[in-house]
């Protein structure tokens, strides 16, 4: 298996992504050197190095500095064998010996179910927080959801043409970058990390490198997000206390972007307690295949979205008491139409600033897992989500026996 290194996304860099992507590769190569005397794995230098090269990016100003604060670290790695309390990023020792990490030195010190209710209710975000993260809270919301408050019109996720929702399924053609631009601070553009093309590039790939044949959009408004189906509440639906982690993948539909598989999974036992594709309300207009992992939809045999509704909820198995885990669950929780309080979301955890990280990363870092290489896995995602918070308060991932 080839490396599978890849610089954190920042918003804002130093330098172009594919040349942070050389230069991480090579301080890759420069650590296998430094380290072979040890037996520290690929997995682990493949982390410091990427940990090394943000850092890097993050406390330089300019390309220059960066390309300069890099040769000097790919210099004093090998030199000092990769005793990193030597090394020195802009004349600054490195924070403690190292650079900043997510890891936890206490774990296994959590082993009996109430210890670890305990440490995950100090997690649960209050109310204003989720409203701040852009949760769509039920104390907030007005019942009144009429239809003059839906636009006839949307912009394109994608290209940003204003195209008519009614028009969604006449074929058109949009051309777009699947991946999100980047700054790039030495050059003072934006480039796509899809293809390399920059905002001010004469080519008509500019304009995207990707077509497909319909606009697509999302309605983000808790009127849009009415229009396809009503919110349920959890409040009123009693059952035991559990702690779920849970994760959807999405796809664009007539009606905008709706849930096309759910995964749920059990916090104590790891067991998955439900995992299937689902069927949208709207005509499937791309089933967004290359993040979802889902290609195609069964229409008679999958489950409806009433259908999986009545399982998770008239099963109790979401219910008032229930703690949900997820990464930027108001996504996962908006498509399912669910207003719930009790979330631990680890975007907001792990987060300080707006731009969060992503669960790529976070598991990367974390947990030394690589996951989202290619198609997204709800079930990995979920997985991955419930093991960071397991590690972030001193649960090994691998337990799933408890004293009482
Ligand atoms: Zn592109
Ligand atoms: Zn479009």
């Amino acid at each position: 298996m080839g490396s599978l290194l890849r610089p954190v996304d920042l918003v804002n860099q130093p330098l172009g992504f594919q040349e942070r992507y050389k230069i991480l590769q090579k301080l890759f190569k420069q650590l296998q050197k430094a380290y072979s005397h040890t037996n520290r794995s690929n997995i682990d230098l493949e982390r410091l190095a990427t940990r090394l090269e943000v850092h890097v990016a993050r406390n330089s100003l300019s390309g220059q500095s960066y390309k300069f604060n890099m040769s000097i670290l790919l210099r004093d790695v090998l030199k000092y064998k990769g005793d990193l309390s030597k090394i020195k990023v802009n004349g600054r020792p490195l924070k403690g010996g190292k650079p900043h990490s997510y890891s936890n030195s206490n774990i296994g010190t959590i082993t009996t179910k109430s210890k670890a209710m305990e440490a995950l209710k100090a997690l649960v975000h209050d109310v204003k927080a989720l409203e701040k993260n852009g949760y769509t809270v039920k104390e907030t919301q007005n019942e009144t959801s009429d239809d003059n408050n839906t636009q006839l019109y949307a912009s394109c996720l994608r290209c940003s043409t204003n195209f008519k929702k009614t028009d969604i399924m006449e074929k058109t053609l949009c051309r777009y970058h699947p991946l999100k631009r980047m700054y790039n601070r030495e050059t003072k553009n934006h480039q796509y990390p899809c293809c390399g093309e920059t905002t001010d590039s004469v080519s008509f790939l500019r304009l995207g490198c990707k077509t497909f044949f319909h606009h697509v959009f999302r309605g983000e408004s808790y009127d849009d997000l009415c229009k396809i189906s009503k919110f349920s509440s959890t409040e009123d639906m009693d059952g035991v206390e559990n702690v779920l982690s849970l994760d959807c993948e999405m796809a664009f539909t007539s009606l905008g972007y709706e849930m096309i598989r759910l995964t749920i999974v059990d916090f104590f036992t790891g067991k998955t307690l439900f995992d299937h594709v689902i069927q949208p309300i709207g005509d499937i207009v791309d089933l967004n295949s290359d993040f979802s992992g889902v290609h195609e939809i069964d229409r008679t045999n999958c489950p409806t979205y009433k259908e999986a509704l009545n399982v998770f909820l008239s099963g109790n198995l979401i219910n008032k008491n229930s703690i949900l885990i997820g990464h930027g669950l108001e996504n996962d929780l908006n498509v399912m139409r669910l207003f719930h309080n009790k979330v631990i979301d680890t975007a907001i955890l792990y987060s300080k600033t707006k731009f969060k990280v992503s669960l790529k990363n976070l598991a990367f870092e974390v947990l030394s897992r690589k996951i989202q290489n290619g198609e997204h896995d709800s079930s990995q995602d979920a997985i991955a989500t419930m093991d960071v918070v397991k590690v972030k308060i001193g649960i090994s991932p691998s337990q799933n026996n408890w004293d009482q």
